[in-house]
């Protein structure tokens, strides 16, 4: 059984963003940059399923010839192979959904484990746009993964809760938080991983226009927040909440 990852460099997590000066986006000159950490989940889980029938994993990132970075890092972690697909422009989700469709029908993978939502945009849109795209089934937020040959079990995180859904494969998952603990790569792995395959397209080769729909206006740094004020015990916090109108 096949599993694919895909995975995106995004800004590291440790770091504050920094707005640039003409407010065109976010500066990330001389700036860490990572794995996205919830696709480390998702490597990570796709790894836990190897024990599950899971044969291969292909890892797959669309973005800055850098990026080969955050593959060798999936590969390390123990992915088999990986495909990069350069676009030193920002491809959007839509862009990305297309170009992995069109992977999709070249690997057929039985399973593609994303990551809920890329930390530098936010956008939570490209499995379900892959999945709409692809008409098979999808559940995101996943907290638990159970595979059998023919099927997978997905406990989702939901606003009352959790729910459980069955999808018949292929199929599509999105991971949240609390799925697994990712590992760290070993020095012997980080070596192994750089002799893995990784085979490099571009857009182009898959016929997919990843012209940018939207047009970013501007971008600027959120309001400082005043400082807040100490208070000594609960008494004095709930006559302030009183005087505020907020208790009564
Ligand atoms: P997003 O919809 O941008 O929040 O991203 C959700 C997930 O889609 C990420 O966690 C990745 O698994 C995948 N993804 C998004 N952008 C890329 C990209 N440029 N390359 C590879 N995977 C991506």
């Amino acid at each position: 059984m096949k599993v694919m990852v895909p995975v995106k460099r995004v800004l590291d997590y440790n770091v504050k963003p920094r707005v640039k000066a003409d407010g065109t986006g976010v500066d990330l000159a001389n700036v860490k940059m990572s794995m996205n950490p919830f696709d480390e989940i998702a490597v990570e889980e796709a790894i836990r399923l190897k024990d599950k029938g899971v044969t291969e994993i292909v890892v797959v990132s669309i973005g800055e010839q850098k990026s080969q970075e955050t593959l060798r890092t999936a590969l390390a972690m123990g992915a088999d192979r990986a495909i990069l697909v350069v676009s030193e422009d920002r491809v959007e989700p839509l862009g990305v959904a297309k170009l992995l469709q069109a992977i999709v029908a070249e690997e057929k993978p039985d399973l593609i484990i994303l990551g809920k939502q890329a930390i530098d945009d936010d956008n939570n849109q490209t499995g379900q746009m892959l999945a709409g795209l692809m008409g098979v089934g999808q559940a995101t937020f996943a907290s638990k993964v159970e595979l059998t040959a023919d099927s997978v079990t997905v406990t989702r995180e939901v606003d009352g809760g959790s729910e459980t859904e069955t999808l018949t494969l292929p199929a599509i998952i999105t991971v949240d938080l609390r799925l697994n603990e990712p590992r760290y790569a070993s020095l012997p792995n980080i070596m192994k991983a750089k002799s893995k395959p990784m085979a490099q397209k571009t857009p182009g080769d898959y016929g997919v226009d990843v012209t940018p729909r939207v047009t970013t206006l501007k971008v600027v740094e959120p309001a400082k927040r005043s400082a807040g004020v100490k208070v000594a015990d609960v008494d004095e916090l709930v006559a302030k909440l009183k005087a505020m109108g907020v208790a009564k």
